[in-house]
């Protein structure tokens, strides 16, 4: 950085430039001490098939419990990590809590699988797949499918050849499943549906957040709901806020959703109390009976 030369020499003073890097610096310190003291903390939103009301999945979702700026969610932390060791270390610690939780889920009687969000840099690290096959060895109780890794197509998810064999890896010898989250929105998506052989599909919230009035985000969902079935992948719709929501992607053949609609992420205190609870939306259930005579 000192070796700037010429006209960009004055980037060195731009004291506003200079802020930024302390406060980043000061950001990365902090994150790395809330991993020694344990400030960090998983929350867990709902999967429901509509049809039945049956949850058979959560998300894990990372929170930060900060000493003076209160719970945090991960765009603003996760963005700093981003492609560096601290994200990989990160990424193990939430693998190992959500099979805590798993662990704790079947030991309760529910069957559910736990789904976690993979940064595409964890993914391509060289000892992904050995990490995870030691990892689930600490849990033998728990059928590996019953893990899901969450890949998000990014513009990073470089290499396509090489995250085309982790993936083969993670599914073939260590039973994992795969789903490809935020479907729709990066620049291939169709290429990575053909070529990463995900079990799932999640439908990005931005098209079922318009559906309803959006002629063209409502083409896209029953348009993806459409390739899942003749891919023959499960499909989940993301950010289902309404009851309308669910009814328009019943219709639409959609039967999987996950949203406000049914439950915010969260705290791993109050999931079994949430599960005791759940019914299903009534209008959900009988829809798809009408849909179904
Ligand atoms: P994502 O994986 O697509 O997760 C869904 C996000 O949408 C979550 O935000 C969730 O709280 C939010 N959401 C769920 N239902 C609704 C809804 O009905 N309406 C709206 N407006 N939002 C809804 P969150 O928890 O802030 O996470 C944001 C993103 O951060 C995640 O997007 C995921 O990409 C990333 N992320 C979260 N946890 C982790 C993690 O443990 N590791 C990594 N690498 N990334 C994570
Ligand atoms: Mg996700
Ligand atoms: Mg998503
Ligand atoms: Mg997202």
């Amino acid at each position: 950085q000192a070796k700037l030369s010429g006209r960009n020499h004055y980037q060195l003073f731009n004291p506003a430039d200079n802020q930024l890097t302390i406060e980043k610096q000061q950001l990365l310190h902090d994150i790395r001490q809330a991993l020694k003291t344990d400030e960090f903390c998983l929350f867990y939103q709902p999967k429901v098939n509509m049809t039945n009301g049956e949850v058979f999945g959560m998300e894990a979702l990372i929170r930060w419990q900060h000493p003076t700026r209160g719970l945090l969610t991960p765009l603003k932390f996760l963005p700093v990590i981003a492609d560096s060791e601290l994200e990989i270390e990160i990424g193990r610690w939430v693998l190992q809590q959500a099979l805590k939780q798993l662990q704790f889920l079947h030991q309760q009687g529910y069957m559910l699988s736990i789904s976690v969000n993979i940064a595409s840099y964890h993914l391509q690290s060289d000892a992904f797949v050995s990490d995870m096959e030691t990892l689930l060895a600490e849990y033998p109780d728990i059928g590996p499918e019953y893990l899901q890794l969450e890949i998000v197509e990014t513009t990073a998810l470089g290499d396509i050849g090489a995250i085309t064999k982790v993936i083969r890896q993670c599914k073939d010898s260590i039973g994992v499943s795969v789903a490809l989250d935020d479907f729709g929105t990066g620049y291939s998506s169709l290429t990575h549906l053909r070529h990463l052989s995900a079990d799932t599909i999640k439908i990005d919230q931005s098209f079922i957040r318009d559906m309803l009035d959006d002629p063209q985000d409502y083409t896209i969902v029953d348009g993806v709901t459409g390739l899942a079935e003749a891919f023959d992948r499960q499909v989940i719709a993301e950010g289902v806020e309404t009851v309308e929501h669910g009814l328009m992607l019943l219709l639409i053949g959609c039967e999987n959703a996950q949203g406000y609609g049914i439950a915010r992420p969260m705290p791993s205190d109050d999931v079994m109390s949430w599960l005791r609870h759940y019914h299903a939306e009534v209008g959900w259930v009988s829809a798809s009976r009408l849909s179904l005579t």
